[in-house]
């Protein structure tokens, strides 16, 4: 029997797999300190589970509309205009479960087979996968080391345009460089969108994981609204990572297509799940400030570690909880020749276990520097130190 030949071009999160072989390793009775997973270890506030709760006791347990319930597509508009500045309304808001079915449905909706997507590399690997599963051709844009983290290479964006470019999916406060951009790169690419009619996905994911600064969205730009569907997801901001709740922020005409792609495809997000996430925007500060100073103190915790370690460079990110810092001279030093040996080298002798640049895109032609992605969110301050400090006695002893 024959699969369907578009699996061939299915990618995946191959995050998932250093999970694996984490667990394996620690299954042999030795410890680990996960830094591979972007996910978050604390609890849920306890006012979203209770309201969840209330919301299956009064029986909110059937179907409801495609698009999500009301209250909550008003709820979002609202928390979108207030800190993006924008005028969305309910009609421009569906319910999804999480932020990712938004990447699958805006490419649905704006990309033809063979029209050309642009995508950040290093970059979410499902960006890629879906483009290329769907019938479109990726294009890849670059990145380069700034003062303050990384930047976007403009040039090599604007030459990665063609007649055939339709979308171009933007990650600001970006996995997994951790950086975010300057006003002018905002701009800079608000202005090739509108000079080249592009669709543009805006990926938030992490609007709301912030330390200093302010939070800016592409979709407040002038004549921006209308060809940006904004990713939009309770996931990293309110610790529900595994609850599935966001929502796709698009212009009227897509908005009804992404509400028939979800009859189609879900029915409707989980209905009593949609009442924790009206809860949880009704008080939307309750809780953000205290998951953020943990996670701040997890990102210091990590930076101080890192930062004192032979071979290593990094900057601080203000956003996001990754951090991506150069291995270059670490691996000269430990001898290692590639990233996938430093990294199974590294879980061995520290047991921290981690990303590498390779599982956020193929390394595009002349990139000669070699990166790590630590995500420091799954972990206490304590273990974080720990887990460090054992890598950089490895790293230091060899040198
Ligand atoms: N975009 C980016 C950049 C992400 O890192 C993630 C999750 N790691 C997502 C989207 C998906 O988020 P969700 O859990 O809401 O589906």
């Amino acid at each position: 029997m024959e699969l369907a030949d578009r699996l061939n071009r299915l990618g995946t999160e191959t995050a998932f797999k250093v999970s694996e072989v984490a667990a394996q390793w620690a299954s042999q009775g030795h410890t680990v300190y996960p830094f591979h997973l972007g996910d978050i270890d604390l609890p849920t506030p306890g006012r979203i589970v209770a309201a969840m709760d209330r919301a299956i006791a009064d029986g909110h347990t059937g179907y409801c509309p495609g698009a999500g319930i009301t209250p909550l597509r008003e709820a979002i508009a609202n928390d979108v205009n207030t800190k993006r500045g924008t005028s969305y309304t309910v009609d421009n808001v569906t319910i999804q479960p999480g932020g990712k079915p938004v990447i699958t449905k805006f490419l649905q909706t704006v990309m033809n087979p063979g029209d050309e997507v642009l995508f950040p590399n290093p970059g979410f690997p499902i960006y890629e996968s879906q483009i290329e599963y769907l019938g479109g051709v990726g294009r890849p844009y670059r990145f380069v080391p700034s003062q303050s983290g990384f930047a976007l290479d403009l040039d090599h964006l604007r030459s990665q345009v063609t007649a055939r470019t339709r979308a171009i999916i933007y990650n600001d406060l970006h996995n997994p460089t951790g950086a975010d951009s300057t006003e002018a790169e905002r701009e800079a690419v608000a202005q090739l969108a509108l000079e080249n009619d592009l669709w543009v996905l805006s990926d938030e994911a992490y609007f709301e994981v912030r330390y200093s600064g302010q939070s800016k969205s592409i979709a407040s730009l002038a004549g921006m609204a209308e060809r940006t569907v904004i990713l939009y997801t309770f996931s990293k901001r309110f610790a529900m990572t595994g609850w599935r709740l966001g929502a796709g922020i698009t212009p009227p005409p897509l908005t009804d297509w992404f509400s028939r792609l979800n009859t189609n495809n879900e029915s409707c997000t989980t209905h009593f799940v949609q009442y924790a996430g009206l809860a949880a925007l009704q008080d939307a500060e309750a809780e953000i400030g205290q998951i953020r100073s943990t996670l701040q103190a997890r990102r210091d915790a990590a930076y101080a570690e890192l930062s004192t370690t032979p071979g290593i460079t990094l900057t601080k990110p203000e956003t996001t909880f990754y951090l991506f810092p150069e291995v270059s001279e670490a691996m000269r030093m430990v001898n290692s020749g590639d990233l996938a040996d430093f990294a199974d080298r590294a879980l061995r002798e520290t047991g921290c276990s981690f990303c590498t640049r390779n599982h956020f895109g193929r390394p595009l032609s002349g990139e000669d520097r070699r990166y790590i992605r630590l995500a420091y969110s799954g972990l206490s301050a304590q273990a974080i130190s720990e887990g460090l400090g054992r890598l950089r006695n490895w790293i230091g002893s060899a040198s």
